[in-house]
């Protein structure tokens, strides 16, 4: 029986019924009008239905990502005639669900839910999850109907690209180098995020370069070694990196969190000689957390920091979405609380 701890009650949930978009509540649009903003940030929490803040953190993380979403919007000619179309809509109607009253939202996180546990079996129990595992599981979801969509685009006489091919996944090149002779093998993997090991910093950006740095692995060469260094290289770079910070690993068949501080920056900046054809380093920022709280992957609650888009002159405000609960954070605060607790880590390509 997995358990999740107690959040706090939202004395607005009661009165979301009540709350409706009208002229005195100023409204700004960003691209393409999505999101309907507005100057207060109450109505963006997403109601827990049963140990579900794995998928409200999860969720509250891709909403973030302005042009992913603004992505999916952008397909909807091509998904909108596909009998998948309601993987995508789905996915918009929580974008889209911030004002309406708490039952609502609730049948529509309930309707996602199910979609996702059709895919994959193991998110059809009311138990606690891995917001990790139910992440890649929404972006498989999306990927899963390319090759149709695509189809049906040339149909259609236009182009369709995946959103999470166009702006979340990305290829590595992992290179093993013989100590012995020196010969190399290189082979592409396809990746959706970077898991990395607490052990090798105590910053992310520390644990980022030693998992690209590597280190030894044993293999045996045809002149003899069994020793060869492995690193890696991207190959591609994603507008949006996803880093997953190892909290847990089995011990003795034992699921342990790893509580240990990791310093988070602002910023991330991939040096040019880990990308690619690179002439020069890229850089990331920030701009959204999902962090454990509590001991251990079955008994805990996640949460879901990010940066506040209805700021937009300053990304110095964060919001954080405790399900129901939504409270501005200031960026430094979320940095520091979250040191021993943040398990994703989202940055967003910064414009060359
Ligand atoms: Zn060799």
């Amino acid at each position: 029986m997995s358990v999740c701890l107690p959040t706090t009650y939202n004395q607005l949930s009661g009165s979301f019924s009540t709350i409706s978009l009208n002229d005195s509540q100023e409204t700004l649009c960003i691209s393409e009008g999505h999101f309907p903003l507005t100057t207060s940030f109450t109505h963006l929490g997403l109601p827990n239905l049963l140990f579900t803040c794995y998928m409200n953190a999860a969720m509250q993380a891709l909403l973030t990502l302005e042009k992913f979403i603004d992505e999916i919007y952008r397909q909807k000619r091509v998904w909108g005639q596909h009998p998948c179309s309601v993987h995508f809509q789905q996915i918009l109607n929580i974008v889209n669900c911030q004002f309406e009253p708490d039952f609502k939202k609730k049948n529509i996180l309930s309707d996602f839910k199910q979609t996702v546990a059709d895919f994959n079996k193991e998110f059809s129990d009311d138990d606690q999850k891995d917001t990790h595992e139910f992440m890649i599981c929404v972006f498989d979801i999306l990927r899963s109907s390319k090759s149709e969509m695509q189809d049906l685009s040339s149909a259609l006489n236009t182009l369709y690209s995946c959103p999470v091919d166009a702006h979340i996944s990305f290829q590595m090149i992992n290179i093993r180098t013989c100590s012995g002779c020196g010969s190399e093998s290189k082979n592409i993997e396809d990746c959706i995020c970077l898991i990395l090991k607490l052990t090798a910093s105590d910053s992310a950006d520390g644990c980022l370069r030693e998992y690209l740095k590597g280190g030894c692995v044993e293999f045996s060469c045809n002149c003899g070694s069994h020793e060869s260094s492995q690193k890696a290289i991207f190959k591609s770079l994603p507008n949006v990196l996803i880093l997953q910070l190892q909290r847990f690993t089995t011990q003795d068949n034992n699921t342990v969190k790893e509580k240990r501080a990791i310093y988070l920056a602002p910023n991330l900046e991939i040096p040019k000689k880990f990308c690619n054809n690179a002439t020069k380093s890229v850089q990331y920022s920030l701009v959204s957390i999902v962090s454990h709280l509590g001991p251990s992957l079955n008994y805990g609650h996640y949460i879901c920091d990010g940066v506040n888009r209805q700021r937009r002159q300053s990304s110095e405000s964060w919001l954080t979405y405790d399900d129901n609960v939504v409270t501005e954070t200031p960026m430094q605060d979320v940095l520091y609380q979250r040191r021993t607790s943040a398990y994703l880590l989202f940055y967003e390509r910064e414009k060359c």
